[in-house]
């Protein structure tokens, strides 16, 4: 543990969030196991302690903020796989390993988690925000590969949500309880996850479009053909220059959509054609394909950190960071009235989709030492949660609430599933410990 000024200052200044930090935290905990973390969280309820649980602090709304101070419960020192079952194709990990450590873990075995959220990102953090990431079109999200947990709940006793079988009718689902509770019922101590073979072929196909609406159509095309991509990513020509900057590449700057098709290498081929026939018939050109492993490699590696690379065009800036979701049929509707409001805007915005989610990002560069821009920002993030409501979508496909969502939940949702959710957490954290201030508004809290 450690009071020292810097590391609390580390951990309560949001890493990757455009969410100001109204406060640090007053000590910062490194558990090594789940009994520590139980004795941390029996401490912190019998005095009535603010606890926020810290992952790879990857998240972007301002989830690991410490509004009250309090105890911040860094797990990353819980890293460690405590069982691999290769026949049942599961693994027993603690919640501080990242997915990228896992996966370099389970390379050898022919094995992969198929979650890939940010890098840095953890498994616990990864359960608590009911992450996705660009395979989610194929693997779904992180509800679905979670088998089982452990949790200490807020009274300190371990809970453990289900077998490890892989389906059971036992009772309510309180894996899916925690999954999303972004760090608001427990501390997820234990993760059972279910793995997926590493395919034996895959190709990557990237294709250049006049518009973005043509490339969005295609992506919900591909969805409609039936073909199983396992990933269908969407750029915009600005989120193509910025990641030509920052990695002194030559990208046709255009709207661009890449592909992931696995499977044995005939089918995998044989996806990608019936794809480029899609793509032509939607003024799709310059259809390129990927096979060397490195070569792939480094693509998902660029779009994974097209977020930073934007910083390349504005490096002192901040970034405001959408992630509105719609039924598939609305996404092209929703996409081009966004992008008309963004190129309309004075702030340089960019568009990264999880196209065949029917989920999109957009990156809203801003000056933070101009109140003027922030609020510019704020206007067109509202604009794109109030267009995506209105198509029955959702102001959140995958980063959660954190603070920042919290005031669009009543909209989505409706009052009486926020007050289902407050019984829950009363009955759970009845002294409200645990990283208070999150995911329930505050209108509904009294
Ligand atoms: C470049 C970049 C790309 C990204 N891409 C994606 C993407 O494609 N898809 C996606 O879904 N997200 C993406 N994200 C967001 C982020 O990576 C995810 O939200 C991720 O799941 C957060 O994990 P973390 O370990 O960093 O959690 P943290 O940020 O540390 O914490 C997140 C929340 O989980 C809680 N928490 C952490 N550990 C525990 C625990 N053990 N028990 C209980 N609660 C806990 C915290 O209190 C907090 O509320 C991206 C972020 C960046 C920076």
């Amino acid at each position: 543990m450690t009071m020292d000024e810097d590391e609390r200052y580390v951990h309560g200044k949001p890493q990757n969030s455009f969410h100001k930090a109204v406060n640090i935290p007053d000590i910062v905990v490194y558990p090594r196991s789940e009994e520590e973390v139980s004795k941390i969280v029996k401490a912190c309820n019998m005095h009535k302690v603010p606890i926020v649980p810290y992952g790879g602090a990857t998240s972007i709304e301002g989830h690991t903020l410490s509004l009250n101070g309090g105890v911040c419960i860094d797990m990353t020192l819980m890293n460690r796989v405590k069982a691999l079952h290769v026949e049942d194709m599961d693994v027993v990990v603690e919640p501080g390993i990242g997915w990228m450590e896992l996966n370099e873990y389970l390379e050898p075995y022919g094995l992969f988690f198929p979650l890939d959220p940010g890098p840095g990102a953890t498994i616990g953090g990864m359960c608590a925000t009911r992450c996705s990431g660009s395979l989610a079109v194929r693997y779904g999200t992180m509800r679905d590969n979670v088998i089982n947990l452990k949790v200490v709940l807020a009274d300190g006793e371990v809970m453990k949500t289900a077998s490890r079988a892989r389906k059971s009718a036992a009772g309510y689902d309180l894996t899916r309880l925690m999954i999303g509770s972004e760090g608001t019922l427990g501390v997820i101590t234990g993760i059972t996850l279910r793995l997926q073979k590493l395919p034996q072929s895959s190709v990557v196909a990237m294709c250049n479009f006049p518009t973005i609406k043509d490339a969005a159509d295609v992506a919900i095309a591909t969805m409609h053909s039936g073909i199983q991509v396992s990933r269908v990513e969407l750029l915009d020509e600005v989120q193509i220059r910025a990641i030509n900057l920052a990695n002194d590449k030559n990208l046709p700057e255009v709207p661009t959509l890449m592909f992931e098709f696995v499977g044995t290498e005939a089918y995998a081929r044989e996806q990608t054609q019936v794809v480029q026939k899609i793509a032509s018939e939607h003024n799709g050109s310059d259809f390129v394909f990927a096979e060397e492993s490195e070569e792939k490699k480094e693509l998902w590696k660029i779009r994974k950190e097209a977020l930073w690379a934007c910083f390349a065009m504005e490096p002192n800036f901040e970034a405001m960071i959408t992630d509105v979701c719609v039924p598939l049929s609305h996404l092209a509707e929703l996409i081009s009235r966004s992008k008309k409001e963004l190129d309309a805007s004075p702030l340089t915005c960019t568009v990264i989709a999880h196209a065949g989610d029917g989920n999109f990002h957009t990156v809203v560069l801003f000056d933070p030492t101009r109140e003027e821009q922030r609020q510019e920002a704020e206007r067109l993030n509202h604009f794109m949660v109030h267009t995506a409501l209105s198509m029955e979508g959702t102001c959140t496909g995958e980063h959660g609430v954190g603070t920042g969502k919290m005031k669009y939940l009543e909209k989505e949702l409706g009052i009486e599933n926020l007050w289902t959710m407050k019984r829950i957490k009363d009955a759970l954290d009845p002294n409200n410990i645990m990283n208070p201030g999150k995911l329930i508004p505050s209108n509904v809290c009294f």
